[in-house]
């Protein structure tokens, strides 16, 4: 496309789809304009991909996700579908700064972290393989909160994506399903029929997800809440305005707000009703579909594969075999075989309070038959292997991780550690049984986003180096190896990062108003906030080393800027204290004279999508540092080591898989491995022999005891340092010392910059592997049995 029809496009669109002017345009009329040409050449090659999935017969996947973090989409689809240039010209031509087009775009924060943002990777790498497959979430009105923070601390607002027009999506009022609730069953020998009490209505909006070069496109299809009986003209004409709004308010609860934990389970019945309608809602799409091609339900395993993102939507077990038996007819062993062989579960967490269960008399009311199912279900599966313990359904709960892993074929882990702890531990007894079922897919992440997109400066430089192929095989970084040896290549490569650090302070310093240095340590730590992942050890590690420094501020310190990100789930104190902490902190260190040349603490608000793909490509050191055994992968690991920062983590998640990449000697590897967690976890007292063995832990635990970052509350953060001194639950006490060890070697190997470039540059040359291709690969041969489209140029049929 050239710029002048680029340019064409956007005009007629902002003139007939957004009915605007261009004298009166504002920067949303352009965004919309913009959105709407580029979108226009997407559709033909989504349509052509449809149609070559139903007339080759295709197998489909169906990743089946309560959160799809997808954050802006206009950026993603330009590059794409390559037209970048003729974006770039055609806005110029208009006088249209790109920059503010971009930032116009609101986050769709349709997920709370990592989750989230993997189904959203996931999306665009099965676009980009030629995969045929179907994303399925629920359209929230309102997603993830927006942070704020109110003299330090975290205050949540909503976030009302919604509230423009989402020119991405198309809503489809024909896909309207019915959901029940509730009621009662009648049963008819093994089948029955349920009658349930509320039916609600789940309608289809979809949005395209266009792959690498636009050479194949896919669906990601959000459920909205929409009453069954409308608008009660009768009883409003009765004067009862409020009542004849009630259904349909009662409706849009459903899909209104995006649970905002991480991590916990908080057992709401409105989340129990979400899920199901998102899952019934999902299944009956996937079998009308099915049902449009074949006749026969037994083939359903070898045309669908359904995979369950975590255990929220695990009722699509029940729910599918009542369906093929109830509705359908099916014997029910052997509709729990046909479920069974299509459906997969995904772990992504061994914390016991993240564990999903319902109360069995709230199941029971809500799900009346699928409770006598999963009971059923149990039954079999105690038959079928000769226990007598291991159901699904006891001590008064539905153990959601039990249903998921009986009711599926595989059950995967998300990277090596996490796989062999869940065969380990949470589900040892299952995997003995079933020796077969768990697999591991490592995670991974879209390098078209994490790396060509969110940093144009490295992505050039590597192009210019080795060609483009790496976007789509991104093993190919492996070929930037030998450059990392070339004096000249590496001043290249360092001032593409420094070009970056330059832009992050720029940033900081518009937006916070704090100055740093550019040439300082980017030390970053962005993540959900939680005490597994340790931001406490950090900022006691910030502490420590601030006092160091007031204690003889002219010794040759090296230069830190700790950046922190993250959300604290609203109703989880200890995590909001630990924000409210790194602000105080932030205050007075950064207007301390005798330390803030060498040390600031900054902490931007609202840590998202666009957020974290502005701070990564500037970060030196990636901070990774969970209690061991505690992080099943993470992804934001693999984002900084491919954008070419060091890593300084335990040997958590995935840490242990970069670490093996890069090479022992390009990691700061610090603390206790899962095992020596557990071991010393028995031991009573750790914490407390652990502050005494280190003056400077006990240093700056006492720092915050005694106020002295809210000298006006001195007993601010009692809850933290107690809970460390007496508890000190996920090691921070005991990891300290061997961490404060670990960030002075950072230290000493930033001192030699060429060396810290070299190591920087290899870790983008050795972390293809965290391609998000790569584990979608891995997902079709082992667990989903699937091969891709041949990939062609769509728009050339
Ligand atoms: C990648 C990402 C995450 C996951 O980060 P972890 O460090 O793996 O927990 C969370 N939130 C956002 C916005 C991300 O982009």
């Amino acid at each position: 496309m050239t710029s002048a029809e680029m340019k064409a496009a956007i005009l007629h669109h902002l003139v007939y789809t957004q009915g605007k002017d261009a004298v009166t345009a504002k920067t949303y009329d352009w965004r919309m304009a913009l959105s709407y040409a580029v979108r226009d050449k997407i559709v033909d090659r989504w349509f052509e991909a449809t149609r070559r999935a139903y007339a080759e017969k295709r197998k489909r996947v169906y990743y089946l996700s309560l959160e799809f973090l997808i954050g802006r989409l206009l950026k993603d689809a330009i590059i794409n579908m390559r037209l970048e240039e003729s974006v770039l010209d055609a806005l110029k031509d208009l006088g249209i700064e790109w920059e503010e087009i971009i930032e116009d775009e609101p986050d769709a924060a349709l997920g709370n972290g990592g989750l989230g943002r993997l189904a959203a990777c996931f999306m665009e790498s099965q676009a980009t393989l030629g995969l045929p497959a179907m994303g399925y979430g629920i359209r929230y009105e309102n997603g993830l909160f927006r942070q704020r923070f109110e003299d330090g601390r975290q205050v949540e607002e909503p976030e009302d994506w919604l509230n423009q027009a989402h020119a991405w999506e198309f809503a489809r009022p024909e896909v309207s399903i019915d959901i029940g609730f509730g009621g009662h069953v009648q049963e008819i020998g093994s089948r029955a029929n349920w009658y349930p009490s509320e039916v609600l209505i789940a309608r289809a909006h979809d949005t395209p997800v266009i792959g690498w070069k636009g050479r194949w496109g896919n669906t990601l299809r959000l459920w909205e809440a929409r009453p069954m009986h409308g608008f009660d003209l009768a009883r409003f004409n009765r004067g009862d305005h409020t009542a004849a709004a009630e259904p349909e308010a009662m409706a849009r609860t459903l899909s209104r707000v995006l649970y905002p934990d991480d991590h916990t389970e908080q057992g709401k019945e409105l989340r129990l009703k979400q899920e199901f309608f998102h899952t019934a809602a999902s299944i009956r799409d996937i079998l009308r579909r099915f049902e449009s091609e074949y006749d026969d339900l037994r083939l359903l395993p070898k045309k669908a594969a359904i995979q369950i993102n975590d255990t929220h939507p695990a009722i699509a077990g029940p729910e599918l075999v009542r369906i093929l038996h109830d509705e359908r007819g099916i014997d029910f062993e052997e509709a729990v075989g046909i479920a069974r062989n299509t459906i997969s579960y995904t772990n992504h967490t061994l914390l016991p309070e993240a564990l999903e269960t319902w109360g069995e008399a709230r199941m029971g009311r809500l799900l009346p038959r699928h409770m006598q199912l999963i009971d059923r279900i149990d039954d079999l599966h105690r038959r079928e292997t000769g226990t007598h313990d291991l159901n699904a359904h006891h001590d008064g709960k539905v153990h959601m991780g039990t249903l998921g892993f009986i009711m599926a074929h595989k059950v995967n882990g998300v990277a090596a550690l996490h796989t062999e702890l869940m065969k380990s531990t949470v589900f040892k007894d299952l995997h003995e049984l079933h020796p077969e079922k768990i697999v591991n897919e490592t995670n991974g992440v879209t390098p078209r986003r994490w790396l060509l997109s969110c940093n144009p400066r490295l992505s050039s430089l590597i192009t210019d180096s080795i060609g483009d192929n790496w976007v789509d095989h991104a093993e190919d970084l492996k070929k930037l190896e030998p450059f990392t040896e070339d004096a000249g290549w590496i001043e290249k490569f360092t001032a593409a990062k420094h070009a970056n650090k330059v832009d992050l302070s720029n940033w900081i310093a518009e937006t916070l108003e704090i100055s740093v240095d550019p040439d300082s340590i980017f030390d970053i730590q962005v993540k959900r906030i939680h005490e597994y992942k340790r931001q406490h050890m950090n900022l006691l590690e910030t502490i420590a080393y601030w006092l160091e420094i007031r204690d003889n501020p002219n010794a040759g310190w090296t230069p830190r800027v700790k950046i922190f990100g993250g959300k604290a789930f609203p109703n989880y104190i200890y995590a909001k204290e630990m924000v409210h902490l790194a602000n105080d902190m932030a205050k007075v260190m950064n207007s301390d004279p005798l330390t803030s040349r060498f040390l600031k603490v900054v902490f931007p608000p609202n840590y998202n999508v666009s957020l974290a793909e502005r701070l990564i490509p500037a970060a030196d050191l990636s901070e990774q540092i969970s209690t061991a055994g505690k992080e099943a992968s993470g992804t934001g690991n693999m984002k900084f080591s491919l954008n070419g920062a060091l890593t300084i983590g335990t040997l958590d998640g995935a840490n242990v898989e970069i670490r093996e990449l890069v090479g022992a000697e390009n990691f700061f590897l610090f603390g206790m491995t899962a095992e020596e967690v557990m071991t010393h976890r028995a031991e009573a007292g750790h914490a407390a022999r652990a502050i005494a063995a280190d003056p400077r832990l006990a240093r700056a635990l006492e720092t915050i005891r005694s106020g002295g970052f809210s000298p006006e509350e001195p007993g601010r953060y009692h809850m933290i340092t107690d809970n460390l001194t007496h508890h000190d639950y996920f090691m921070v006490c005991s990891d300290f010392t061997d961490y404060w060890r670990a960030q002075r070697d950072v230290d000493a190997a930033f001192a030699d910059k060429a060396e810290w470039a070299r190591v920087a540059a290899l870790n983008t040359a050795r972390t293809g592997w965290f391609s998000s291709d790569r584990t979608i690969r891995g997902y079709m041969r082992d667990v989903w049995d699937v091969e891709a489209a041949p990939l062609v140029d769509l728009a050339a049929e």
